[in-house]
């Protein structure tokens, strides 16, 4: 199948203003007839959902939390971007769209990322309009700090809380469509599949999670706003109920799955410190504002930070690279801090640490002047660790944040399943190999509030609509499936637990397809994960009913399809013989161990077709053509 990014014609700058012109409309009148069911509330679902409502189609929202505010999208610490130039610095939208594109080792297409550079504008007139509290300089416009691989600031931050109110916001926004009977909530409900009627995404089956009620939902269109798969990792910075079933399950229904492999390890996040932690906590990357990462120069130095002199410190980043310093992209900096603590050189109990540390700009700036910044972050610190970050420096290590891969969309958010629109994290993206920081906020926002708006109502206005409710027998069908699957859970009665085999999948992926990768480590996980899955069918023990609230039956489904998506990423990054951004095999490298492109044969997205049970998944291959930008080896010295 040819994959059609369907990117229209004409200059990079006006092909969304163009798009949006050649986009057939639907009537305001004709809005009202149309039921849009959204999967997802947190950022891109919720302000998905809002916006359809107020345009006036009908929407069903689900999330799987009791409230949409509770979402993953809260957690956001550090910031957004936006091309605003406010700090008169040299931005430019053509400039966020470059280092954009840079900063995923050009593995993304470029006309969607330039979209997402004009319209990043506009969120943040939307957003301060809803009342978002953004920090404001002395003069009284709004703030900016720096985010990895910029040269400019442009991150617009509500202290480390800039997630929190953003989805403040964005469900305020929802919850006025609630009441004016436009929206309706469908908290506590797990998506369990995709229903197709004639070829198109027409409705989905969920859980109740709290009766344990399969129900049935139908619809026009229907947009996955379901999160990120890092989870799949078992330890990571995400909620713990994020997770990957809602698009596996539309990849085994037909949606191709692109660039599974493409991982983001997030270089300060609080060391993994016993055997039985299930998260990781981040500490936001606009530390790296003002922190200095270092090492002790001399290996094995066991030292107190406080004790080894300057001269004795290595600050290999500003060493290494000298133009963008503590600031260069994720990627960049998580492998060079498993790269001194291979050397020996990290600090800490396990070793698996460097310092992050604030010294200087406390001397410099003064305490107050770090603790408004950052604050919020210094407390969740102390909290966790029991030392005072004013006082002594952090001690941080990379650990699973985000991930680029998803659902293959096209310009207009579409998956390969007409009908069915991919949104926010769960798409494979606009970041490429690598994510630039606070650019997550910016990419769910722009596809809520102003992509999905408009490219839906092409899709609508140019389709006709069947007869398709919930007692049509592909509906009954899919229940059906669903039903079963639960049963075979619950029937199952094994010895081991749910988290026994997440954390065991988790060691597998991290140690395998994590942060550096090779072709014979990802061999041998392919066959550990394939029995572990094997095991999983005959072994789990998951207790409770079925009619009930049961989290361990919930957590089952979330870990069967991460076992069965984990042997997917393993096949991408097989797949994938170069180097590019976080997915970094060792085979591929430069002298300077960098990652090594190889764009002659690697340039395109990987988009996996399901195969069926027991079956290797079709690969096919969607080109990028750069014509705006050169390919070049990206650096940051
Ligand atoms: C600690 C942390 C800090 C971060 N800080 C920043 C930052 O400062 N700037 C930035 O740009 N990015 C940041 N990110 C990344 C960013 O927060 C996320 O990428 C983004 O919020 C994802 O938004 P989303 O709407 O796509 O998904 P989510 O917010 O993850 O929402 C997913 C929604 O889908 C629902 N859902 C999932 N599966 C199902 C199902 N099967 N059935 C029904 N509902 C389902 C969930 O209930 C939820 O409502 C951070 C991430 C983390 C982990």
């Amino acid at each position: 199948m040819e994959l059609d990014g369907k990117i229209p014609s004409g200059p990079l700058a006006e092909k969304w203003d163009r798009h949006r012109f050649e986009l057939k409309l639907v009537n305001p009148a004709n809005k009202r007839k149309y039921d849009i069911i959204v999967v997802g509330t947190g950022l891109a679902g919720a302000s998905a959902s809002a916006t359809l409502a107020e345009l006036g189609y009908n929407v069903k929202a689900f999330c799987i939390q009791d409230s949409p505010r509770r979402a993953h999208s809260i957690a956001a610490q550090g910031g957004i971007n936006a091309a605003k130039n406010y700090a008169n610095d040299g931005d430019s939208i053509w400039r966020l769209f470059y280092d954009t594109v840079k900063g995923g080792d050009f593995r993304a297409r470029e006309a969607n990322v330039y979209r997402l550079a004009q319209v990043s504008t506009a969120i943040i007139d939307h957003c301060v309009a809803q009342g978002i509290p953004f920090a404001r300089d002395y003069g009284g416009l709004l703030a900016n700090r720096s985010f990895g691989g910029a040269q400019v600031s442009r991150t617009f931050y509500a202290r480390g809380q800039t997630g929190q109110q953003l989805l403040l916001g964005a469900y305020s926004a929802l919850m006025r469509q609630v009441g004016a009977g436009k929206a309706e909530m469908f908290p506590r409900r797990e998506m369990l599949d995709l229903v197709l009627v004639g070829g198109k995404a027409r409705g989905i089956v969920v859980r109740n999670l709290i009766t344990g009620e399969i129900e049935r939902h139908s619809g026009h269109a229907v947009a996955l706003c379901t999160g990120g798969y890092g989870n799949v990792y078992f330890l990571s910075t995400n909620a713990m109920a994020s997770n990957v079933t809602a698009c596996y399950r539309a990849y085994k229904r037909g949606a191709f799955f692109s660039n599974p492999c493409f991982t983001q390890i997030h270089p300060t996040c609080i060391p993994v410190h016993g055997t039985y932690q299930s998260k990781l906590t981040l500490m936001s990357e606009s530390l790296r504002n003002d922190g200095r990462v270092w090492v002790p120069k001399n290996p094995g130095d066991k030292r107190r930070p406080q004790d080894i002199p300057e001269s004795e410190r290595d600050y290999y980043l500003e060493a290494k690279y000298p133009s963008f310093g503590n600031l260069v992209p994720r990627d960049v900096a998580s492998r060079n801090a498993k790269e001194q603590c291979d050397m020996g050189k990290g600090v800490g109990e396990t070793g698996l640490a460097v310092y992050l540390d604030f010294a200087d700009a406390i001397k410099r700036d003064g305490r107050n002047v770090i603790e408004q910044k950052y604050g919020n972050l210094f407390q969740m610190y102390e909290k966790i660790t029991g030392e005072n970050p004013y006082e002594t420096p952090m001690m941080i290590y990379p650990a699973v944040h985000y991930t680029m891969g998803g659902l293959w969309v096209d310009y207009n958010l579409m998956s390969t399943i007409p009908g069915l629109f991919v949104l926010g994290e769960a798409n494979f993206s606009d970041h490429g190999a690598n994510r630039l920081g606070a650019s997550a906020l910016m990419q769910g926002l722009a596809d809520g509030y102003f992509v999905l708006p408009y490219t839906i109502g092409g899709y609508l206005a140019a389709e006709s609509f069947p007869e398709a409710s919930i007692d049509h027998p592909a509906f009954r069908e899919t229940t059906r499936e669903v039903q079963a699957r639960v049963e075979q859970l619950l029937s199952i009665n094994g010895k081991r637990t749910v988290d026994d085999f997440h954390r065991e999948l988790g060691h597998i992926m991290w140690e395998y397809c994590g942060m550096a990768r090779n072709n014979d480590g990802l061999d041998k996980a392919k066959g550990l994960i394939r029995s572990l899955c094997s095991e999983f069918w005959e072994n789990v023990k998951v207790p409770g009913v079925e009619a009930d609230l049961n989290q361990s039956l919930e957590r089952a489904g979330r870990v069967a399809d991460f076992l069965e998506f984990g042997e997917l990423m393993i096949i991408d990054a097989l797949a994938r013989q170069e180097s590019c951004g976080c997915h970094f095999n060792e085979d591929y490298q430069t002298e300077e161990n960098e990652a090594k492109r190889d764009d002659e044969n690697f340039c395109h997205v990987a988009s996996w077709e399901y195969g069926g049970d027991d079956k290797e998944p079709a690969l096919h291959k969607e080109p990028l053509d750069f014509q705006n930008v050169e390919l070049t080896q990206r650096s940051y010295k």
